[in-house]
């Protein structure tokens, strides 16, 4: 019986090629040294280590990348793109990835992108982020209504939760219009916004 994996059929030999593009990132120089990995305070929760996403970049193995968990746990808090000796914002390249995930229709992980557009919508509706707002459309949306509720009294008397939106001194439009730009030229190109 031949039980052997022909690597050549799972691999994309353009995929490189796109997350470089997207990224502006040269993915190609990474040598694999694991600097990302061994800081990367996500790691506990990938199902393939950071450095290892990008050998799959490497390698076109745009499947296994872009089904992965690992790219929706990222955090973006950069430490990787600081500690990468080739100046590779290794970051941008996960960012990359978690777009094009999504656009191809994988989301390996719903209750992360529930939580992004959760995000992204108190953004377009205040002009920057509300941290209470963001909990509440994330709790509707996952139905996970005591997600972290038991915190919210320590983090308000810190500060840290503002009940009020900050809204920007120009008003939140602009920041609408940007989210517009966007959602039309999806269209356009017949992606998922
Ligand atoms: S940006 Fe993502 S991959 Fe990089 S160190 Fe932070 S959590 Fe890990
Ligand atoms: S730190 Fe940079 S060179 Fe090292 S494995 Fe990560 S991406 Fe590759």
């Amino acid at each position: 019986m031949n039980d052997h994996i022909d690597l050549n059929r799972l691999r994309d030999p353009s995929f490189i090629a796109a997350v470089e593009a997207q990224s502006g990132q040269n993915v190609s120089t990474c040598y694999q040294c694991g600097n990302c990995t061994a800081g990367c305070p996500a790691g506990f929760a990938y199902d393939m280590p950071v450095s290892q996403i990008m050998r799959g970049v490497q390698l076109g193995l745009r499947d296994s990348v872009l089904h992965s968990r690992s790219i929706w746990m990222c955090l973006s808090c950069s430490t990787c793109s600081q500690r990468c000796p080739n100046n590779i914002d290794v970051a941008a390249v996960m960012e990359t990835l978690r777009h094009m995930a999504r656009k191809a229709g994988y989301v390996t992980v719903p209750k992360m992108e529930k939580f992004w557009l959760s995000f992204l919508n108190t953004v377009r509706l205040f002009g920057r982020s509300h941290e209470i707002g963001t909990m509440a459309l994330y709790m509707m949306r996952s139905l996970r209504v005591f997600t972290d509720v038991d915190l919210a009294p320590t983090a308000i008397a810190k500060g840290k939760l503002g009940l009020l939106p900050h809204i920007p001194p120009g008003g939140a439009k602009p920041v609408a219009r940007i989210f517009q730009r966007y959602k039309e030229r999806a269209r356009r190109e017949g992606v998922r916004p």
